[in-house]
């Protein structure tokens, strides 16, 4: 039956689109391997619209991808298609596709919807990774292990070394000897300490982002629980395959065992998230893991890029240890070859993006179109200044979250004990809050209430910290309004008159966080409950913006800031990408191990590929290291990316910028001068 609207795909594409419908066979579990900008997302969303255009029903498809905002982009395609096909009847499909999210939100609605199944409070809380930290931190103080030596791993490192652990499935003593040798000393009070944090989450009913994976791995592996959430989906299917982790890929294996119904795409070019220990085997030994084996289609033409851009990719890719992917082609044989720029320092990095964006934007760019690229979310410090300094709007991805502010985090520290009152991280931010009470005095009435059955109640009952009687009565007063609910999302505004008054005592800048109160009483309307609210803004919270908070009204022009890790899937007209020197890219930190730098190698390409027209790679001669060496913050002396040996240079058009040296400029102000000097010199250059 021909079908118009898959006329656009290519022959690989439209194979993909196509495999196992309108087929009575039942066909074997799909994979897309394919290098960037060939399409495999658009691929997928035109699988799905197909399946729904076939007749299947949109909440029986399960949709996996990276990020919620991946999710939704992905729903709206998918309805553009499908309204292309079949016109008004389409009805709204993106709302339909209620099962498109990330593996950590599906699996908390999951683990929600079945909790009694799972013996699980579905009450249940989710800690982020500094509410983690946090309580590990608290377990350590119990057992006594922070005093036993101030070397005892930090509890940023505890929770590391954890979620390796879990992620990877991988043995503690195997995962301090592979990642953290520095701390193999302590194999015997990690276990100890793990043991008493996952005690703790059961006792405070919360799952950190690891349980959510984990529990929903644990709870396939019962026959009747894989039976019960497989029956729920006709066709599951994932896309950024390749950064997805062990427990991932045996979650989709116990809901297709069979492989029918199940389609994944990726590129093992890409795979950067190995500190989450995403494995490229999962991508590679996909295919054998079905009987028969899986399909595997690639695709090998690039629809993003110039050819000058794909080459210089194709060029830094080519020199890595191993990739199964092949090199793409394009038609689109116009454009200049990408920029190498030196430049002097951080700052004139900043002024030369400021003045190529401007430029940009004279010539008919937006600033949506053009984004900057780090490596790490410190690294465009310098660039922000110039931005606020020349008046451009800008939104980061990947940075500091809304959620981190401290202001936000207290109030919703009211909402979450108020969901769950055994959630002790949450009591003993929210009851710190009140002047006059200390972690004793707050671990006291925490441990009051720990067994009530009905803790709000228990809360009202127990005596008040002794140095904090009036501000107590307003706390219990408004936990008890909360807990009775006036209606959502109207509960928020009962919240900010309860943290108004401490806001105003704790913070100078009470007046600007009070604006961001307000705009979390905007984003809460987007959501149907309490509940729903702080799963989903605790899985993929909200990007600071120019101002450090909220997200920017969709009308604005704004240009895109991001680190390569959120920048995946992404493309933009122009891309500038900071400080592609040694030590940033690869970075100090990752060139401990060949796969570390071969990783680092891979975020550079992942850098580079998201380019559509116009890609400046800067290369400051100075630059500033946070921290992150044994040295501490400091000015370095760089040099130009390894990745880009010399062999590569004729790959790029090479700019020194700013042009005309600072000591020229100045001797051009003093009028012309012959240097017979420089003359005789340039004659043998
Ligand atoms: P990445 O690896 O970076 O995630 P991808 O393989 O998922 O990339 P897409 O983002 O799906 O690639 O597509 C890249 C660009 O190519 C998009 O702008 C998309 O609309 C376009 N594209 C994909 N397939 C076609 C096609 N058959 N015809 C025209 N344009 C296409
Ligand atoms: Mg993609």
């Amino acid at each position: 039956m021909p079908h118009p609207y898959l006329d656009g795909l290519n022959p690989e594409q439209r194979l993909a689109v196509e495999h196992g419908i309108g087929t009575t066979a039942a066909a074997p579990a799909l994979l897309v391997i394919a290098g960037a900008g060939s399409g495999k997302t658009n691929t997928l969303a035109h699988r799905v619209a197909h399946l729904l255009v076939d007749g299947a029903d949109p909440r029986r498809l399960l949709l996996m991808t990276f990020s919620r905002r991946a999710a939704s982009e992905m729903g709206l395609r998918v309805e553009r298609i499908v309204r292309k096909a079949m016109g008004a009847q389409a009805g709204v499909i993106s709302d339909a596709l209620t099962w498109a999210g990330t593996f950590h939100g599906i699996g908390a609605r999951l683990l929600r919807e079945h909790a009694d199944q799972l013996g699980l409070d579905p009450a249940f809380t989710i800690h982020d990774r500094e509410d983690s930290a946090d309580l590990i931190n608290l377990v350590r103080h119990e057992l006594g292990l922070s005093k036993t030596e101030s070397r005892f791993p930090t509890k940023g490192t505890c929770l590391s070394i954890y979620s390796r652990c879990v992620n990877a499935e991988t043995a503690l003593e195997q995962v301090l000897g592979g990642s953290f040798p520095w701390c193999a000393g302590w194999a015997a009070e990690l276990k100890q300490l793990f043991a008493a944090y996952v005690e703790a989450k059961q006792q405070h009913c919360v799952l950190d982002y690891d349980d959510l994976l984990l529990y929903w791995a644990q709870a396939m592996a019962d026959p009747g629980f894989a039976a019960d959430v497989a029956s729920r989906f006709d066709h599951v299917l994932v896309d950024e395959y390749q950064d997805t982790n062990r427990l991932q890929s045996s979650i989709l294996l116990a809901l297709k065992p069979s492989g029918t119904g199940l389609t994944v795409v990726g590129d093992d070019a890409q795979s950067i998230y190995s500190f989450r220990a995403a494995s490229v085997r999962n991508i590679l030994d996909f295919p054998g893991q079905f009987s028969p084996r899986a399909t595997v289609v690639t695709l090998d033409r690039n629809y993003r890029s110039t050819q000058a851009i794909l080459s210089a990719a194709n060029g830094v890719i080519d020199l890595a240890k191993e990739r199964f992917t092949k090199n793409l082609w394009t038609d689109r044989a116009t454009g200049s070859a990408p920029h190498l720029v030196g430049v002097r320092d951080e700052t004139d990095q900043a002024r030369y993006i400021v003045e190529r964006v401007l430029d940009n934007r004279e010539a008919g760019s937006l600033l949506k179109q053009q984004a900057v690229l780090f490596r790490t979310s410190s690294h465009s410090g310098p660039l922000e200044i110039e931005l606020t300094r020349r008046n451009i709007p800008f939104v980061k991805f990947g940075g500091l979250k809304f959620l981190d502010a401290a202001h936000i985090k207290d109030l919703l520290a009211l909402l979450r004990f108020v969901q769950n009152p055994r959630d002790r991280v949450a009591g003993f931010r929210l009851m710190q809050i009140i002047e006059g009470v200390g972690p004793a005095s707050a671990q006291r009435v925490l441990d009051h209430i720990a067994a009530a059955a009905d803790p709000i109640a228990a809360l009202a009952e127990a005596p008040a910290p002794p140095r904090a009687a009036a501000d107590w009565r307003d706390l219990v007063t408004a936990l008890q309004d909360l807990h009775r609910s006036a209606g959502w999302p109207a509960e928020l505004e009962r919240a900010r008159l309860w943290y108004e008054p401490h806001l105003d005592r704790i913070h100078e800048d009470a007046v600007t966080r009070r604006a961001d109160l307000i705009q979390l009483e905007q984003i809460a309307g987007g959501y149907p409950s309490r509940e729903r609210f702080l799963t989903e803004l605790t899985l993929d919270p909200p990007d600071a913006t120019s101002d450090q908070a909220g997200v920017p009204t969709l009308d604005e022009d704004y240009l895109i800031l991001s680190t390569i890790h959120s920048a995946k899937g992404q493309e933009w007209k122009s891309v500038y990408v900071l400080n592609v020197v040694d030590g940033c890219m690869p970075s100090d930190l990752g060139t401990g191990t060949s796969a570390e730098l071969e990783e680092e190698r891979r975020l550079l390409y992942v850098a580079m590929t998201r380019a559509k027209d116009d890609l400046h790679l800067v290369v400051p001669q100075r630059f500033f290291t946070h921290g992150q060496n044994a040295q501490g913050d400091r000015h370095v002396y760089a040099s130009r990316s390894r990745f880009i040996p010399d062999r590569l240079l004729g790959l790029f058009e090479r700019v020194s910028w700013p042009r005309v040296s600072a000591a020229a400029a100045a001797a051009q102000r003093q009028g012309p001068r012959l240097d017979i000097g420089a003359r005789m010199r340039g004659m043998w250059r």
